[in-house]
């Protein structure tokens, strides 16, 4: 076909599910919980279905979600948001494609922090846009204004930000949040704020919005995802935030992209984002203990595992785990012959920076990361 698309490969978090079904191998690779899911808003959106309308609901979202949205992004970021600025979109994915069709025009250059979600860079290019990569390292993957301004040229139109990061689980500091506010503000930039993990952020971490940052709110589309607030990554109901003509920009992109989205699953998430903050915080208390099981198995494997502060995701340095072998390489190997199945860092960068670091969902049953971490084991004593 000789499209941008045409060229691109299946995603590696298709492939690495496929190679798990294929091998019958624990998935640790593509990011969604096991065993989780709220029995509350299973029943709500089973009852919505049936009681329900089930045609066209209003383009810019069921009423009562864009209202329980906004209420809920007070009281978690301190917004002062209505139902007029929300605009529910098909999962975060449609989110950033409307951000990106709304906000890029052709010859425009967008900073990409890496490692960087895989939808970016392509979503940017058909866009007409140009990626221009900054790339943090591990251990600590962190984050500065001088970073990003390597990467500013005159053409810079807009900045995407992930926070918390998906796949080294970093929740970015007030410091760092504000060094990508300073930046957008000293050179008149538009934020696309891709906040998905914003709920799952643990220990004594804390999720700072861009859009709470003074004078971001204008510039920014911040995006969240129901999907990653309850554990129900199938559901694909995204919500876009912002006001003035960039969120009418980006409301227009959507029209034209899926124009709207399941009317049950939207019902079931505006009674989800009502849960008291308690609920939330549960369930971020039982993902950390499962990052800290994992993590603690893996440790007496005798991999190096890099701390994690949020998401579904912590990361091993292979090379400090005595490995000399790309991640990329380990996965293709350990899915196949000891049947666990992990993400490669690799696949979210350009270039070399993180080619030996190898992601893991740990939002899992106990037994399940137990075994995963015992034939992890194996494999590293195997191949070390
Ligand atoms: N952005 C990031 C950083 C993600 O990790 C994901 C999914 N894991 C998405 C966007 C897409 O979210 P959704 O499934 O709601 O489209
Ligand atoms: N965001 C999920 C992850 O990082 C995967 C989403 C997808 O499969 N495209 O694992």
């Amino acid at each position: 076909l000789n499209s941008l698309f045409d060229g691109l490969p299946t995603t590696v978090f298709e492939t690495m599910s496929g190679l798990a079904r294929a091998h019958g191998a624990i998935n640790l690779g593509q990011g969604f919980p096991d065993g989780r899911e709220p029995a509350d808003l299973l029943a709500s959106a089973a009852r919505a279905l049936t009681e329900r309308g089930n045609q066209y609901p209003p383009s810019r979202g069921l009423p009562e979600l864009r209202a329980a949205a906004a209420a809920f992004y007070n009281r978690f970021d301190g917004l002062a948001l209505t139902a007029e600025n929300l605009v529910v979109t098909s999962g975060a994915t449609e989110a950033l494609a409307a951000a990106f069709l709304a906000t890029i025009s052709p010859g425009d250059e967008v900073v990409v922090v890496e490692p960087a979600y895989d939808a970016y860079r392509p979503l940017i290019e058909r866009a007409g846009g140009a990626a221009r990569t900054v790339a943090l390292t591990p251990p600590h993957w962190r984050l500065t204004a001088d970073l990003l301004e390597t990467a500013v040229t005159p053409r810079t139109r807009a900045l995407v930000f992930n926070n918390p990061l998906n796949p080294v689980g970093r929740a970015f500091s007030r410091e760092e949040v504000e060094a990508v506010a300073a930046v957008c503000l000293k050179h008149d930039l538009i934020a696309i704020s891709d906040e998905v993990w914003e709920r799952l952020v643990y220990d004594d971490c804390r999720h700072v919005s861009l859009s709470s940052v003074a004078g971001m709110f204008e510039r920014t589309l911040k995006i969240g995802s129901a999907g990653k607030l309850f554990g129900l990554t199938g559901w694909k109901v995204g919500l876009m935030i912002g006001g003035g003509a960039l969120l009418e920009a980006a409301a227009k992109a959507h029209q034209y992209l899926t124009f709207t989205t399941a009317p049950n699953l939207q019902a079931a998430v505006a009674e989800g984002l009502a849960w008291p903050m308690e609920r939330f915080e549960v369930q971020a208390r039982s993902l950390a203990r499962s990052r800290d099981r994992l993590a603690a198995a893996l440790t007496a494997e005798g991999f190096q595992v890099l701390p994690s502060e949020a998401t579904y995701f912590l990361c091993l340095d292979l090379a400090a785990s005595g490995l000399s072998m790309t991640a990329q390489a380990f996965a293709e190997r350990a899915v196949a012959e000891h049947g666990v199945a992990g993400i490669p860092v690799s696949a979210f960068m350009s270039g070399p920076a993180a080619d030996g670091v190898l992601r893991l969902c740990f939002a899992k049953p106990d037994a399940m990361l137990d075994q995963a971490a015992e034939r992890l084991g194996q494999a590293r004593r195997a191949w070390a």
